[in-house]
Formats: C-alpha cells, structure tokens, sequence
C-alpha cells in the first residue's frame, strides 16, 4: 500500500511544505496537511477555487490531491493549554480540534495510521529585532513555535506512526554561523531543533522505529521569510556565492525530503543534510 504523510506547515504554494508535499505526491503518498488556524480559511478557499491548480501539476501530468486539511496550532499541546483570548478570536472560534493532540486524534480516527510526518513551520515575534533586543517573551515564543512544536508533533504522532516511517524538519544555518538579521531567537530555536534531532532520533528508533532528520535549506522567497525582511538580500548573496551559482527551487529541497524519508535512506537518522546549493561549505565570499 502508498505511504500516508502528514505534513504541518503548509498554507499556500510557495513554501518549502507545499514543496515537500508534491515530492511525497509524486512519489505516491497520500497527503494529508495540518494548516496554522488563522490561514485556514484563505487557504481552503483558494484551493477549492482552483487558485493552487498550476502548482498542483505532478510530473506525470496528474494534480497533487490533498486528501485532508486539518486545521493546526502547534503551539498548543491540549485544549486546557489554550487561552480565553485565542479560544474567543474569532479567527480561531471557527475551526474546531486544532491542538496538537486533538489533531493526532482526529488523523488516527480518520486514517489509522500515518508513515510520514513533516514539520515545515517556524514563526518568531521578534524576528526582525536582534537577539540583544528580544525580550524573554519573544525569545520563548520562537522556541515554542519552531522547535518544541516538533516534539510536542512527533510525541502525539509516533503511536499512530507505522514502524519503517520517518518524520523531516526544516532548519537553517543561522544556527551554527551569525546570519545579521535572523533575531527574535530564531537562531537558538534552530540550534534546539538540530539538537533535538539527535535526540529524537534515538528516542524514536527505540520507541517506535521511526527515524528522524531535518534539511538545512538555503534562503527560499517564501511567506514566512518575506516576514523576515532581508529574504532577497540572503538569495542574492546565496546565488553569487554559493558553488552551484543558480536559483534555488522549493522542489529541490521537496526531493531530498522525500528521498530521506524513504527506504532510499533506511540508514539515515539524527542528520543534518544541507540543501542550499552548497553555501555551508564557503569560508570566504568573493
Ligand atoms: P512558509 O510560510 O511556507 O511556512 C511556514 C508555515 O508555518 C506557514 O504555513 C505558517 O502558517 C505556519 N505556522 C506558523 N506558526 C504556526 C503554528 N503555531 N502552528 C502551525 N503552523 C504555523 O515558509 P517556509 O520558509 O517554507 O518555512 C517552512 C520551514 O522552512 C520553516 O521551518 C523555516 O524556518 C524553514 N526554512 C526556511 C528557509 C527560507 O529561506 N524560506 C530557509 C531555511 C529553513
């Protein structure tokens, strides 16, 4: 039987996880997607209104098919963690079970059984603001919401995880070298996500056998790092200095998840795989 994955994180066509979707679709997977609450709507909406359609085509002329959108906030475990002004904003009152738990439950009520999980999420208030300038609040907000969201997803989803799966997240070098610009803590959640990585890795093979890697990606004009604000700085630095001087596509970071969540890569866990046209390995830009 295909492979079912579960990949959190995708709210429109632009990012790495609708990327990674379309490597796992063409690969053969169901795909099943957990969106962040307050994007549901636009999403669902545009996608039901054939807006994706053109970034929907697979190689074999077929259109990804999104079998489930499941609405997700992933900084919250459990409805009892929720608090009254999130649960009133009217943005979130209009979809139902989107704690972490609640959506391992409904995916184990609706599938059975998931082979592939995909964190593909980050989100840091603070982001623009160097670390110096983060306050205690920002800095935790980042952690929570770009790094213990993948333990607190992997926790809920390995009893439902089929022995042989594999889960992926995304990371990037801010993390281990000072990239100006990437505040708010979103250099320490990435160096806790690499981290955890590891540690899950083992956790994981001996509780479940299930591995666990995460792709540094290279800068990619998506959503969340428009956010960021110097995204088309990093791309050109990124084109001009990297060894393979070309653009980097979303999809080239799809096909690596894919390739590391599948038997190809039965070996592989607790890995760092760098997919950024080989940038990492530049000591000197000329
Ligand atoms: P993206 O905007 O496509 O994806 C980020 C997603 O996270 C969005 O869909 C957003 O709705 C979702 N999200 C935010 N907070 C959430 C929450 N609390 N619960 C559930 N979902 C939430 O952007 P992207 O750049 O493709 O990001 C995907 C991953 O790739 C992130 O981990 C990011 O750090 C990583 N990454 C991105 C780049 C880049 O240059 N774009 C480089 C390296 C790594």
């Amino acid at each position: 039987r295909g492979k079912r994955a579960f990949i959190a994180g995708v709210a429109d066509d632009n990012g790495y996880g609708w990327a990674i979707a379309k490597a796992l679709a063409a690969a053969g997977a169901e795909i099943l997607v957990g969106t962040w609450v307050p994007a549901l709507n636009i999403f669902e909406t545009s996608l039901r209104r054939g807006k994706f359609d053109e970034s929907r085509l697979l190689p074999n002329g077929s259109l990804m098919e999104i079998v489930k959108v499941y609405p997700l906030d992933a900084v919250y475990d459990a409805p009892e963690d929720v608090p009254e002004d999130v649960k009133s904003n009217k943005r979130y009152a209009g979809a139902s079970n989107w704690t972490v738990t609640e959506v391992a439950e409904s995916v184990k009520k609706d599938f059975g059984s998931i082979d592939i999980l995909v964190h593909s999420l980050a989100n840091g208030p603070e982001v623009t603001k160097p670390l110096l300038e983060t306050s205690r609040k920002g800095y935790l907000a980042a952690i929570s919401a770009s790094s213990y969201s993948f333990v607190s997803l992997l926790k809920h989803f390995l009893p439902i995880m089929n022995p042989g799966g594999a889960s992926i997240s995304l990371t990037y070098i801010a993390s281990e070298r000072t990239i100006p610009g990437y505040g708010g803590g979103m250099s320490s959640a990435k160096a806790a996500l690499e981290s955890d990585t590891r540690v899950l890795a083992f956790e994981a093979a001996r509780k479940a056998k299930i591995r666990v890697n995460t792709i540094s990606a290279g800068p990619l004009g998506s959503r969340a790092a428009k956010a960021i604000g110097f995204i088309e700085k990093m791309i050109d630095y990124s084109y001009a200095n990297a060894p393979l001087q070309k653009e980097l596509l979303a999809d080239e970071v799809g096909n690596v998840a894919a390739f590391l969540v599948s038997p190809l890569a039965s070996a592989v866990t607790g890995s760092m795989v760098y997919v950024d046209n080989g940038l990492n390995t530049m000591g000197l830009a000329l």
